[in-house]
């Protein structure tokens, strides 16, 4: 990605038919762009003024509000103008390609994805998490991710994080100071309780992580496979999960082809079903790619539903699909149709696998399922709000408790530690706080940068 800092302009609004649709344009002398479109100068920040906007010969492509936000004051911290027209596709490329045209003189370009979102970065208007929140936010497939991408945009997850720095940033003075003045050394850890606040450290980052891998399932949602023979009831069991028909149903067997990744809604958290119908004839080379595809994600899974039809009993097909299984995955053994066969709901934990027997079709032990589910997840039920995280973010974390770790391991228990020891000590806290900081990116590389913003949809 190459980023200068020159004006861009693009569609801000989603492509396609809309009763509104907004062109955005950031940067320096954009003033030329308002005088040629709008057809003045005098626009008042901050307020929405009514009129035409329109091309080099005066015709008038669309009539709607321009509003001009004057650097700082804007989304990307640049100066900034917005054109609500209709939201037609062709209307809007009308716009924005008279606003470039316009723009010739000043290097108005296209924007990148994720570009205006990159300057208010770059100016401060929003660190990194909150960043990537902006991106989650619209992105969002639940309430529940929509609501924790809200609180980290809000910047709760930010002034956590920074907290924490100032922790070890205080816990690092100490001991650089003690570092400088020997003399005081003899009791430093002592007398600064310095062991303590280590270990307050480490018990407020593991609080931390705990509440980020919440978000980071909101967010990334659990990789549930569906394995079993045809009829067992797969679809019917989906259906239930999610409370709605979404799959589809139907009383003959093998007709459901569909191996192909669906996600349901689980109490706000989204599973990630794979399919795996149709995963044991490898007819022609596309199938047998899409069958390699698929077992590819079975072993990246969180979970394995292996269901089986209680009122069958265990087929010589199921020792098929189990022997095929990996073994790195936990597999949860679902008996269906327990209507049928006559077994009570129940949840039994064999040394194998755990066993739940359930019912789709009356719903009965659905229950036990979920919250089995949400149990292999980590899923605690606080009620709360959670931050929305990445799982960059949790990757951050734990890095920076192994820090932690090791520089308590580096005071160990003795009373008095060695120059040495302290200073590794320093060291490892130093690692520890340029992990955290590289959560709001503080200090983060180009690199990282790129790929993040990257992700984004132009014209956000
Ligand atoms: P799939 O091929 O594994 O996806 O199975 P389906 O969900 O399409 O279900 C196959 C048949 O079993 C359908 O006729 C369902 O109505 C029926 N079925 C599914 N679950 C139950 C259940 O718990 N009890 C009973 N009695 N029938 C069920
Ligand atoms: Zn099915």
């Amino acid at each position: 990605m190459n980023y200068d800092n020159s004006p861009i302009a693009a569609i801000a609004t989603a492509p396609g038919r809309g009763g509104i649709g907004v062109v955005r344009i950031s940067g320096k002398q954009i003033g030329a762009v308002m005088q040629a479109v709008c057809g003045t100068l005098q626009l008042q920040p901050r307020h929405a003024t009514y009129l035409p906007f329109r091309q080099r010969d005066g015709s008038v492509i669309d009539q709607g509000i321009a509003l001009y936000f004057k650097a700082p004051h804007s989304y990307t911290g640049e100066d900034v103008l917005e054109l609500q027209g209709h939201g037609g596709p062709v209307v809007m490329q009308m716009l924005l390609a008279r606003c470039i045209e316009a723009g010739a003189d000043i290097g108005l370009r296209l924007a990148q994805p994720g570009e205006f979102t990159h300057r208010a970065f770059l100016n401060d208007k929003l660190d990194l998490a909150q960043a990537e929140a902006v991106a989650d936010l619209i992105e969002a497939s639940t309430e529940a991710a929509a609501r924790s991408a809200s609180l980290s945009l809000s910047g709760a997850f930010s002034e956590t994080i920074r907290a924490l720095v100032d922790k070890v940033i205080h816990l690092r003075m100490l001991v650089e100071a003690t570092l400088d003045f020997p003399e005081e050394e003899i009791d430093f850890l002592e007398k600064s309780d310095a062991r303590g606040q280590l270990a307050r450290i480490r018990d407020n980052l593991d609080q931390v992580f705990t509440e980020a891998s919440q978000g980071a399932l909101l967010r990334e949602g659990l990789n549930v496979v569906l394995a079993g023979q045809p009829n067992v009831g797969k679809s019917s069991l989906l259906n239930a999960l999610a409370g709605a028909d979404v799959a589809i149903v139907t009383p003959i067997a093998g007709t459901t082809r569909d191996k192909v990744t669906e996600t349901i809604q689980m109490e706000g958290i989204p599973l990630n079903i794979i399919d795996t119908a149709g995963i044991r004839d490898a007819g022609d080379e596309v199938e047998r790619i899409g069958i390699e595809r698929t077992w590819g994600e079975v072993r990246k899974a969180d979970v394995i539903l292996h269901l089986l039809d209680a009122s069958r009993g265990p087929t010589l097909a199921d020792e098929d699909i189990v022997r095929n299984l990996p073994g790195n995955v936990p597999v949860l053994r679902v008996w269906n149709k327990i209507d049928l066969s006559g077994h009570k709901p129940a949840i039994d934990r064999m040394s194998d696998a755990t066993h739940v027997y359930l019912s789709a079709a009356t719903r009965d032990g659905m229950a036990l399922l979920r919250a089995e589910l949400l149990k292999v997840a980590g899923w605690q039920q606080t009620g709360e709000s959670r931050f929305l995280a990445r799982e960059r973010h949790l990757l951050a974390l734990k890095a920076a408790r192994e820090h932690l770790e090791l520089a308590a391991d580096h005071i160990g228990a003795e009373h008095q530690a060695s120059d040495h020891a302290l200073d590794l000590m320093a060291e490892e806290l130093r690692l520890a706080q340029e992990r955290l900081n590289s959560i709001t990116g503080e200090f983060t590389s180009d690199d990282l940068l790129g790929v993040i913003f990257s992700r984004f949809c132009i014209g956000k």
